[in-house]
Order: C-alpha cells, then structure tokens, then sequence
C-alpha cells in the first residue's frame, strides 16, 4: 500500500496496521508529483493510496484511492481494514518485507530498497541503545516520516525505548524550539541545514532547553562552526553524528559525543551488528586509514531494490551495499565520510540525482542537453544549479519556463533554482561523458551567483 501522508498521527497510525497485517508500506514524500508518484506505485504494485486528501490531484487514475482524515482514527482504521478486504492475517515473519523505500538513483529512476521487519526492529533497538533512551525520553520528530530517518530514529527507537514522539508536520525554527520547550523535549534528530536555521533564526537564551540532552544529526555533513556555537549556546547537549542511508535502513555509525572533539570529520563507530569494508578503485579490500568506497553490511541492510535485479546487482555485493560515499576507517574503527562518488547534490538532507533532473530537463523541446552542478550555500550546503545547452536553431528558453516545466514532473526540491543556459555544447570527454569539473569552475568564474534562487 503507497502512503501519501505527511507528518501526522494517521502515518504512525497506518504505518503500524499495514505492517501488522503482513501488507508492505511504500511511503512516498508529500513533494512528489503525479509522475514520481505513478512510478512508484505501478513499480511496486501497489494495490491502494492512502493519501492525504488535500492531494488528489497527483494520484493515478488506474489505482483505488483513500483519503486518510485527520484526527478520526476510528473512521480511517475501519476504512483501512474494508479497503484491504481481508479479515485473516498472518503475523509477518522477520524477514519479510516491512516496507519498500524508494530513492533516487544514478539511472534516473527511483529504486526501491527493501526493508525487512527484522531490519526496523534491530535499527530501532540499536539507536534507542546507543542515545540510552528510555520511557522517560520525549522526541519531537520533525523530519519527513517518509523518510526511513523520520521512521526509525523516531518512530521506531522511540517504540523500543517506550518514550514519546511529538509528531509536527514541517519545519519551522521558532516553531520548532517552541514545540520543544512546551513538550519538554530530551531528544531529536535533524539535518544539519536545521541546526543551522535554528541558530540564526532563534534567540536560544529566550527558552528553557534544559531537558534536550541529546541533539542527532545526520542526512549530511555539519559544518564545524555550526557544531561550535551549539556547543557554545547549548553546553549540555550531546550532538551525536549519525550516518547512514535508505539502503542500511537508517543509521549504520553513531559518534559518542564523548569522542566528537578529538575525532572531528569522523561520523562515528558502526553499529553493533554492522561491518565496513572499504573498496578501492579495483575493487580491492583497503587497509585503515586508505581512501575508497564504503561498504556496508548487517543486519538492516537492505537485501536489493525490489523487482529490479540490474540495479541490485550493480550496488550489492555478497551482503555488503556499496554507498557510493568516499571514505576511510582508521585504526581505531572510527569512520570517515570524504567525498561522494556518486553524482548526487545533498540539498539540507533532501537527495538529489542529477540523472533524473537531467533526463527531465532534456526532454524539454528546448533543450538539447543539461548538466547539475553542486553550488555551495551555506545553510543547505548545497543547492541545485543547470547548466543547459539549447540547439543554434532554438532561442534560449528563461530559467522560469524550465523550472515550471520541471516542478510538474517532480519533487519541489529537486527543482533547480539558478541556470546557465546557452547555445554551446557541454564540455565532453573521449568518451562523451560530460565533465563536471570543469562546469564547476565556469560556474565559479560566473560574475555573481546566478539569479533565480529560491
Ligand atoms: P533519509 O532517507 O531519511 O533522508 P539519509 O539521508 O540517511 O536518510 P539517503 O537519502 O539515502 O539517506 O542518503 C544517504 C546519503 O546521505 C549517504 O550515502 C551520504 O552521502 C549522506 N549522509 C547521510 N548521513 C550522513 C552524515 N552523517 N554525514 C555525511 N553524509 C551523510
């Protein structure tokens, strides 16, 4: 069953009955578009939507629909049990799936990574072990729960450590740290783009934080003055580093905050239970301290992409999942997350492939050919930037008729905002492959940061 529901009670709510009847959750983000969405569900098969009712308008013709109210768990659970249409059930079995998590990926369409029920019960026991949370923990989740953060840093470790979950719908930094005074809140997980809109925006010395003892983050790097002045405003705090992927079913490193300081640039030791390997160029197992692809296997890591063996193939190997991240462990065990190879662009947390933009942008009649580019920002860390080349035949099209052209065909998010459109070709390689650094530095050589940003 798709879940196209945003933060809020009936997600936890629907999430449980659907798992617990043996059915396999596919949350999709509320940003998705009719395209994303009619993908996702004809990929996976889904049989129902359960949607927030406000979205009708992106939902698939050929799929039967049901808006999720708010606030009536009686009605929505009733409807819920009439929808699927069967009254027996067996409970699942730890290795069945859970849920089916779609990402992005380097081809251009969303993969869908496998999540078995055992792999949500371990992540949920290891990070409610490793932040020792307990019953008298209260975590305000603000991050999307169609994300596998929002569901198993909060939903499942808080299920496990029998604390609380505040559920609030988006994020806003006032709001935010209001929320957390009122709901006294000890715990929660951001993306480092949050922390620092938090420390711009609100007067931390105005409430009284005194319970938040713990303060994760993960999704991205967080830049070391940001991680300063929170320890200069919030002394108390422990930030604890998390690092993971949709594919390792949330967070496979924790940093203890006791190690923070002296290990900086490091996100933390594996999870117990959890193995790196880190693989060089040809394919070599690497020593500590040498540079290569992180590889990850245990007990959350997902078994493949679902119904899309190609692709399974190509980012599984013997129980490990190459991450496409850069990194290093040292000899001590501490991980080191160095660079990407992949070609994805970290906008505050929120992923984006560029194959995917690219392909969309090309099929614009327009548009002979498009490139991403990364561009620093220094709340996001990085924002979205098109280069585009447009036939001598054609007039250049205006960023805004691009950019509407890609908000029907995908999430807000991965829009970009500032453009450079022209006539020349793409700087191309032997092999035809489109050479990114140099776009990067006609991008730095630009006169000012191109217009358009949103
Ligand atoms: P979510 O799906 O909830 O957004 P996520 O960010 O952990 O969770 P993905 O969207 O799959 O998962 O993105 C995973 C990638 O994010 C990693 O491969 C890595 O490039 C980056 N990443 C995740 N955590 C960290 C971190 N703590 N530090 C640096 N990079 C990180």
């Amino acid at each position: 069953m798709a879940m196209l529901l945003g933060n809020r009670p009936e997600f936890v709510i629907a999430l449980y009955a659907i798992t617990r009847l043996g059915a396999v959750a596919v949350p999709v983000g509320i940003r998705e578009q009719a395209p994303g969405l009619a993908y996702i569900t004809r990929q996976s098969g889904a049989r129902l939507i359960l949607h927030e009712p406000s979205l009708t308008d992106i939902l698939p013709p050929d799929v039967p629909a049901l808006a999720m109210e708010c606030g009536d768990t009686r009605k929505n659970l009733d409807s819920l049990a009439q929808a699927d249409g069967s009254a027996d059930f067996e409970c699942p079995k730890d290795d069945d799936t859970a849920l089916i998590m779609y990402t992005s990926g380097t081809t251009g369409q969303p993969k869908g990574a496998l999540v078995a029920h055992v792999a949500l019960v371990h992540v949920g026991a290891i990070y409610a072990m490793c932040m020792d949370l307990d019953a008298a923990d209260r975590s305000v989740c603000v991050v999307p729960l169609s994300h596998i953060t929002g569901i198993t840093a909060t939903l499942c470790a808080m299920a496990f450590a029998r604390g609380c979950s505040i559920i609030i719908p988006q994020f806003e930094a006032e709001h935010f740290v209001r929320t957390a005074e009122c709901e006294a809140m000890t715990h929660t997980l951001l993306v480092p783009a949050m922390y620092k809109l938090i420390l711009d925006r609100v007067n931390l010395a105005s409430y009284d934080l005194s319970r938040w003892r713990i303060g994760a983050f993960g999704g991205a790097p967080m830049p070391v003055p940001t991680i300063v002045e929170l320890k200069r405003k919030l002394p108390a705090l422990d930030l604890m580093n998390c690092y993971g992927a949709t594919e390792t079913c949330g967070a496979v490193t924790i940093m203890p905050a006791e190690h923070a300081e002296h290990r900086s640039g490091s996100v933390g030791f594996p999870v117990p239970g959890t193995s790196f390997r880190v693989i060089g160029e040809g394919g070599e197992e690497l020593g500590p301290d040498q540079e290569g692809e992180l590889c990850i296997a245990g007990p959350t890591v997902a078994p493949g992409y679902w119904g899309n063996p190609d692709a399974t193939a190509a980012s599984f190997d013997q129980g490990y999942w190459q991450s496409g991240d850069l990194g290093k462990v040292d000899e001590d065990g501490f991980v080191y997350v160095l660079d990407r190879l992949k070609d994805m662009i970290n906008r505050g947390g929120y992923k984006i492939f560029t194959a995917e933009v690219e392909s969309v942008l090309a099929e614009h009649p327009s548009v002979t050919e498009a490139a991403l580019i990364a561009k620093p920002c220094p709340v996001l860390g990085e924002r979205v930037h098109a280069f585009v080349s447009v036939p001598l035949s054609a007039s250049c099209p205006e960023s805004r008729e691009l950019q509407e052209f890609c908000a029907a065909r995908m999430a807000d998010y991965k829009v970009p905002e500032s453009f450079t459109i022209g006539h020349d070709p793409l700087p191309r390689n032997l092999n035809g492959k489109i050479l990114k650094k140099e776009l990067r530095k006609i991008f730095e050589a630009l006169p000012s940061a191109p217009a358009n940003d949103r």
